[in-house]
């Protein structure tokens, strides 16, 4: 397949076109929530320049296959395997169990997932349904010299590899050797940067899941279930893996140190990590205490897919400041460009040559190291460029299959609302008139007005508190 669509690959450090592993496909893999908080605005914003990536990919011709891990065990309070579980962490706060913090938590993630149009990965899959999976791995990793066992845990031995610092240049390398003296020691650990494949008699005490292995009971830890749930899903060879940039070490790290010593060959080609948000006094971040949600935004009258527009007219790899300000500013100008967009004339021809020139414009910015905000500003070209209504409205439609904000007035939420209001006052008559029916004994025109509301998806059920209708 040609193909013009690349991005900075952290990798080789440069801006590269994508070669997929099989022509035509792309096999993709997000590191998924910690499921023991709500998410915050912050994590948010690498879900959706993930989401925009993946639409963009399959909005190029790609065929992509995407799996998210949900971490519900093994992810400890510092990302040096020091701390507790932040999952025991969760359910202490809330005296619950870990499994009933992992579905409230998982529930709430896709549910603000929803509120943002990101698109549900096409597999996802919770760390502790493939504890089989971990076990097979650290077996072979072990079998092969690359893990030991030291005081009852399980460790990856980083001394094995030629080059453990993968992301890193040379110099940063020299000065990444001792870049974690302050990380409270591990006395079982050969190497400094050697990580828990398996935990047991560390952070053992109140481990609330815990799994039979050969080295005891226990539970995995943080690094290995990436590893595991995407080669289970997309096979030995993967083309590109997401994450937010405190992903890249030591997470993403350690992730391509034991996938390619087990597997014996290269893994994943192509990193793509998202810059932080941040507000005023830095990295938006759960441990900070009070932190921003999408909840929050919505108590405070935003509507969500605002705060999406604020990340895409930003580019992935810039931080970002979060402020009300500048989403007042976002809120002002997404409105208007709806209100815009609401005016076209849904009537008349497709001009074909012209929406194949937009639409390669479109591509463009999108193919270019996912350029979202000239994305964007195509959308604000077109609407001043002079051709038809129709056209327009065609390509607005299809470029929001990448953008999802929205954009065509029937999606807005004030119109969404506006039709639901409408919806209700015509089915609230019709109930009316469909009992008074009902009073008169004429039971023919009582169905009638069943048949007729169900025509238009709306099913009717008598109860004994009267009666109810929802969609059907
Ligand atoms: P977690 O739930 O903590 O495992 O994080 C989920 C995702 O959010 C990961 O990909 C992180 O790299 C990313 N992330 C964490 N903090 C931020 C932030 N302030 N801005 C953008 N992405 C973040
Ligand atoms: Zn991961």
């Amino acid at each position: 397949m040609e193909n013009k669509f690349r991005f900075y690959n952290t990798l080789t450090r440069e801006v590269e076109t994508i070669i997929p592993h099989e022509d035509g496909k792309i096999a993709m893999y997000t590191c998924g929530p910690t499921v023991y908080h709500f998410a915050h605005i912050g994590n948010l914003r690498s879900y959706i320049m993930e989401d925009v990536l993946e639409k963009a990919l399959r909005y190029a011709g790609y065929e992509v296959k995407r799996v998210m891990n949900i971490t519900d065990v093994g992810h400890l309070s510092s990302d040096a395997d020091t701390g507790e579980d932040k999952m025991l962490k969760g359910a202490k706060r809330e005296h619950k169990t870990v499994m009933e913090i992992a579905k409230f938590y998982t529930d709430a993630f896709f549910e603000d997932c929803r509120k943002l149009n990101i698109k549900t990965p096409d597999v996802v899959e919770p760390a502790t349904n493939c504890i089989p999976e971990f076990i097979h791995m650290i077996e072979e990793l072990l079998a092969k010299g690359y893990a030991y066992v030291a005081g009852g845990n399980v460790y990856f031995d980083t001394s094995k590899l030629d080059d453990y610092y993968v992301f890193s240049s040379q110099s940063e390398k020299e000065l990444l050797v001792g870049v974690r003296d302050d990380v409270e020691e591990d006395v079982n650990k050969k190497n400094k940067n050697d990580f828990v494949l398996w935990f047991t008699k560390s952070k053992f005490e109140d481990q609330a899941l815990k799994w039979d292995s050969p080295w005891g009971v226990g539970y995995p830890g943080w690094h290995i279930e990436c590893s595991c749930i995407s080669m289970k899903h997309l096979g030995e060879y993967m083309d590109i893996h997401c994450g937010g940039v405190d992903n890249i070490f030591p997470h993403h790290t350690n992730e391509i140190a034991q996938s390619e010593s087990y597997l014996g060959h290269p893994w994943c080609k192509y990193w793509f990590h998202v810059q932080h948000l941040n507000d005023k006094s830095g990295k938006m971040s759960k441990s900070k205490g009070d932190f921003l949600t999408v909840s929050l935004l919505e108590e405070k009258g935003y509507d969500p897919i605002v705060y999406r527009m604020f990340c895409l007219q930003s580019h992935y790899r810039k931080p970002l400041e979060f402020s009300y300000d500048a989403l007042d500013n976002m809120s002002a100008a997404y409105k208007k460009l709806v209100k815009k967009i609401a005016e076209l004339k849904d009537e008349g021809e497709t001009d074909k040559e012209q929406y194949a020139v937009w639409r390669e414009k479109f591509l463009d910015a999108v193919s270019n190291d996912l350029n979202t905000s000239m994305a964007i500003t195509v959308v604000y070209d077109l609407l001043k460029a002079d051709i038809n209504d129709k056209t327009k409205l065609e390509l607005i439609r299809d470029f929001d299959r990448v953008l999802s904000l929205n954009l065509t007035a029937a999606d807005t939420k004030e119109a969404k609302e506006e039709i639901d209001a409408e919806l209700e006052s015509y089915v609230l008559e019709k109930i009316k008139e469909r009992s008074a029916a009902k009073k008169e004994k004429d039971f023919a025109k009582a169905d009638a007005i069943r048949a007729e509301l169900l025509e238009k998806g709306i099913v009717l059920k008598d109860t004994r508190e009267g009666v109810i209708w929802q969609k059907a």
